[in-house]
């Protein structure tokens, strides 16, 4: 939305309003995002997870259709240097009843692949998959890769740090796959995977608690030596 269609909804006073943007309007730019070419393009399964996993424009039209039936809630969302975007589980007495897609209030093709990555978070809830948790990051930062490299982002802007460097790997190679014309859904090559998952594991976010006694299910001491550890997926 740019500032003069900003300030008409302001003076129109229709619409619920949070902090100066009407949520609708958010709420309505993710289902285009998650309805979208890039979504409608990204295709892969991931033969050497633990659990069957294929990503594919059902994905997110699974996702887009559980926003509009109330299952999951978007909320705006103040980025932080941890996270661009998140998604939350319905947790505790005070929390909303419904997994919430946290979005930051302006989407440039950064924040809009970040919120595909936590879409993803979001389909693996909703599928109440047995997916390991650092699996599901590093399939997550697939996305996130296919994401910016489909819409032309310049790679400097994105990958100057791990796991950016090794998901973009892989979506380089998912992508050559898909301008080759193959056809049904490209796999995702195991040596490339186990080393995207790593990546994610050594990553100070998943490494280090959000706060004091905060499990990090991700994380190299979280799960990924000391046994599989999941997030919570109770759809
Ligand atoms: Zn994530």
């Amino acid at each position: 939305m740019d500032p003069v269609q900003a300030s008409i909804s302001l003076s129109s006073g229709k619409g619920r309003m949070k902090k100066g943007r009407p949520v609708m309007a958010m709420k309505d730019r993710v289902l285009a995002l998650l309805r979208g070419h890039e979504a409608a393009r990204i295709r892969f399964t991931v033969p050497s997870a633990s659990v069957p996993v294929t990503i594919n424009h059902v994905t997110f039209t699974t996702v887009a259709n559980a926003i509009v039936a109330g299952k999951i809630g978007v909320s705006p969302f103040a980025s932080t240097t941890r996270a661009l975007a998140e998604y939350h589980q319905p947790a505790g007495p005070t929390a909303p009843s419904t997994g919430q897609l946290m979005v930051p209030p302006i989407l440039g093709r950064i924040e809009e692949a970040a919120v595909m990555h936590e879409s993803t978070h979001a389909f693996f809830d909703l599928t109440t998959s047995n997916i390991t948790a650092t699996e599901e990051e590093a399939v997550s930062y697939i996305v996130t890769a296919l994401y910016h490299r489909m819409t032309g982002l310049t790679p400097t802007r994105w990958t100057g740090a791990e796991p950016f460097i090794s998901a973009k790997a892989v979506a380089d190679a998912l992508l050559s796959q898909y301008q080759a014309g193959v056809s049904g859904v490209p796999a995702v090559q195991a040596g490339q995977f186990q080393t995207l998952m790593l990546a994610v594991a050594l990553d100070p976010t998943y490494l280090i608690p959000a706060s004091p006694g905060a499990g990090t299910p991700a994380g190299l001491f979280g799960g990924f030596l000391g046994g599989p550890v999941r997030y919570v997926h109770n759809g």
